[in-house]
């Protein structure tokens, strides 16, 4: 693709990964994500269609977007959501695309989204102990989600496999011992992920964020570990086990912000584009489409909208003002 018609922001960052959110709704109520009560879920109506999401995402590989991650809410509650990925997966441009789940209905899922073209999934578990894996997730669903991780992996056309902790000080400390064995005897990619302030209990404060470091010395401590080279615009941090028995990783937004080669933007389940997870004003993608905008039109509100992107999220400066959007409406 000739470089006029890629996509680049104000910073001269090219933009190459889109995360589509397919629904704002969840069956889980993660604490770090979602109130106990649940949140007043956007209209059936306002949300994209199948058909409007596949247009857009159209669009969007005609700029550039090479990799493109299905996410929520919980994507797997959406309903016929394995055929929004076939739909997806025959989009030009689209090199990669991967799903983000909470792994409850991936028993019932995984050949289905296999055989509609998914390549890669990351399945959320914060702990690996039914009774702590409840107290966060407020369901008591971890031999179901285990179930789901091992039907998934009974098909080598995905991969590879992450499974993402949020890590929360006085919590996940407890699960590192788990995790590391978890990564080590199984074929999934452990990663840690620090706890962002996009919670809606809005209980997040610096103190509860354990740090990505102070995960790494535990893990190293217990398995020699040594640094894979970073990709470019990875967020993780990646270790190998010195013994050569798996991988554990680190995504450190909040000590370790890693914006500075950040290549993605966000398209909420209602055709928001959000250009930073913290981003407080977004832009409207779905009032052009539903009045019958061409898609040079539609090409060009984008390209705008990404010229703006933020240069950094401004967590750890004085005056940061969460989003009102939750992770879940956002998209993570
Ligand atoms: N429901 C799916 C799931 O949980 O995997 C997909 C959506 S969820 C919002 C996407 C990712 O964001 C999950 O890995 C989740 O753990 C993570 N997440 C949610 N709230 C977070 C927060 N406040 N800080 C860091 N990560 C968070
Ligand atoms: Fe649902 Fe995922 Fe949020 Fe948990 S992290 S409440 S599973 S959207």
């Amino acid at each position: 693709m000739s470089v006029e018609r890629q996509l680049f922001d104000g910073h001269g960052r090219r933009i190459s990964d889109l995360r589509v959110s397919v629904t704002d709704r969840c069956n889980f109520r993660c604490q770090y994500c979602m109130p106990a009560e649940g949140l007043d879920w956007i209209d059936r109506e306002e949300i994209l269609t199948f058909e409007e999401i596949t247009r857009l995402v159209t669009i969007f590989a005609a700029m550039g977007i090479e990799d493109l991650r299905l996410t929520g809410g919980e994507p797997l509650v959406r309903k016929a959501f394995p055929d929004l990925v076939a739909m997806l997966s025959e989009v030009d441009g689209v090199r990669d695309l991967s799903l983000t789940t909470n792994g409850y209905l991936l028993e019932r899922d995984a050949a289905a989204l296999v055989s509609a073209g998914i390549q890669r999934v990351n399945v959320s578990i914060d702990s690996l102990q039914r009774d702590r894996f409840f107290q966060i997730t407020r369901r008591d669903a971890l031999p179901r989600v285990l179930d789901g991780l091992k039907a998934l992996s009974s098909h080598p056309e995905v991969g590879p496999i992450k499974v993402n902790a949020v890590a929360t000080r006085d919590f996940t400390e407890q699960e590192v011992g788990r995790f590391c064995e978890f990564a080590r005897s199984a074929d999934y990619q452990v990663r840690f992920i620090e706890f962002m302030p996009l919670d809606g209990d809005r209980s997040w404060v610096p103190e509860s964020v354990l740090a990505g470091e102070e995960l790494r010395r535990m893990v190293a401590a217990i398995h020699p570990i040594e640094e894979v080279p970073r990709q470019p615009s990875a967020t993780a941090r990646v270790f190998r086990f010195t013994d050569g028995s798996g991988e554990i990783g680190f995504v450190n937004p909040v000590t370790e912000p890693f914006c500075s080669d950040c290549n993605r933007v966000r398209l909420t389940a209602e055709g928001k584009l959000r250009t930073c997870l913290f981003s407080i004003g977004e832009t409207d993608l779905r009032e052009p489409l539903r009045n019958g905008a061409a898609d040079h039109e539609i090409d060009e509100i984008i390209r705008e909208a990404v010229w703006r992107k933020e240069l950094k999220h401004r967590v750890n400066e004085p005056g940061f003002r969460q989003p009102p959007r939750t992770m879940s409406a956002i998209g993570g």
